[in-house]
């Protein structure tokens, strides 16, 4: 693995990477261990389509404001696209077509018939009433009725997003297509369709790979210490999955701040951050910390679950952690992941570690074609077993080539899409 210069780490500190930037790099990197043409290659650096819609809202106060929303599709080559709509402040073509790549990855790290696709609007949905939530996912829903359906590209919850947009986005098409049709999105209520246990996926599947990783470097769960940023939908899960499983969660956070007992925290009695706002940073702990503190805690696993790029060149020779699992997309910028490569600190990858969030939604997916529910029991069964066959695959590489997690989860990856590319041509 190539080394980071201090020139990398200025240039970095001078100007934030970008989801694409990160995504196009470790599509570099995975292709220089495999023997794919170069065509190939070409092609999985650009979206297969993006589209920019201007979604129009009528506010509660009666006057017209005007948000952009986005749909990039990165690649089909295994099935229709997947991937989540975010509705956050931050988002931006580039970003989503860089989310959209990992989400190619994180389908084929995890063998499912999908591709890969992310959207959302630049929107702070703090600032909307429950009504003009639902007027803006519904006229979204309709700005972007062209591109998606069953077959075609499937949305998901996000940053930002629930199980109630994934319900208004339902219903809207459905409304407009004639017919109820829920396989249109996944992350729904299960009372219209939507899947138990897909609330918890993402975060269970962090717990799960996490649990894999303890057991490959001979640690005992009973001794293992665990920070958590972000107690919110990935990291709540996360932190009391692997607290039921005896390890000690010594730290979580919320945006406002860090709570810390050195003896370990009730996972299940600290509320979460989607369940109430600010109970988080509010809980009585013995001591409170900021969130970049809770980052450079010296514990067994950190498990960044919060935002995009909280690992950089700034604070990754600082992290203390002996493993660090991902929960968050894109939490680690290149320069940082190759700073813990030189340190030593593996680094277990998002597209890997959170793709129990997919892997539920493709359960959901069968389940809506099929008109048929599953138990949570078996939800969670089959998920555990698909969340093994990945980690397996990976570690066989891991093992195989002496390269990191990250490298060996896009080797996994790539050469599934690319042998898949490969099979079916280029057309005409
Ligand atoms: N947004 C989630 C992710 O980043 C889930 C995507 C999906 O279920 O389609 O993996």
């Amino acid at each position: 693995m190539a080394t980071a210069t201090a020139t990398e780490e200025d240039e970095e500190a001078q100007h934030e990477e970008s989801a694409l930037e990160t995504a196009r790099r470790q599509l570099a990197r995975a292709a220089e261990y495999l023997d794919v043409d170069e065509g190939t290659i070409e092609r999985l650096n650009h979206p297969d389509r993006v589209q920019r819609v201007s979604i129009p809202l009528q506010r509660d106060d009666g006057s017209t404001e005007v948000f952009t929303g986005y749909r990039a599709q990165h690649d089909s080559v295994r099935g229709p696209f997947k991937g989540g709509l975010r509705f956050h402040p931050g988002v931006t073509e580039e970003e989503c077509i860089g989310l959209s790549m990992w989400m190619t990855w994180k389908c084929a790290v995890m063998d499912l018939p999908f591709g890969g696709g992310k959207g959302g609007i630049v929107v702070d949905p703090k600032e909307l009433s429950e009504g003009e939530k639902e007027r803006l996912t519904r006229r979204f829903a309709e700005e972007l009725r062209d591109l998606i359906g069953p077959k075609h590209d499937i949305p998901a919850p996000d940053m930002g997003t629930g199980p109630q947009e994934m319900a208004w986005f339902m219903d809207a098409y459905s409304m407009q297509e004639g017919e109820t049709i829920p396989g249109v999105v996944t992350g729904k209520p299960p009372v219209i369709g939507g899947s138990y246990g897909r609330e918890e996926s993402p975060g269970r599947s962090v717990g799960i790979i996490a649990e894999q990783a303890i057991e490959y470097y001979d640690w005992d769960i009973a001794d293992t210490t665990v920070a958590v940023q972000g107690f919110g939908s990935v990291g709540a899960y996360a932190a009391r999955y692997l607290d039921e499983k005896g390890a000690k969660v010594v730290a979580v956070s919320d945006v406002d701040g860090a709570i810390f007992d050195p003896d370990g925290l009730d996972t299940q009695d600290v509320e979460d951050h989607d369940a109430r706002p600010g109970m988080v940073s509010g809980y009585d702990a013995p001591e409170s910390l900021s969130n970049e503190e809770l980052l450079e805690l010296d514990v067994d696993v950190l498990i960044p679950a919060a935002i995009g790029n909280v690992l950089t060149a700034d604070n990754a020779h600082d992290v203390q952690a002996d493993l660090i699992v991902e929960g968050a997309n894109g939490p680690t910028t290149t320069t940082a992941d190759e700073i813990f490569a030189e340190r030593g600190i593996p680094v277990v990858p998002d597209i890997l570690a959170n793709a129990g969030g997919v892997t539920v939604s493709y359960f959901e997916w069968l389940q809506d074609i099929n008109r048929r529910q599953w138990s949570l029991e078996r939800v969670n069964e089959e998920l555990h077993q698909e969340m093994l066959k990945a980690w397996t695959a990976v570690k066989a590489e891991v093992e195989a080539r002496d390269v990191t997690w990250r490298e060996a989860t896009y080797i996994v990856a790539l050469s599934r899409v690319a042998e898949a590319h490969e099979a079916r041509g280029l057309w005409p």
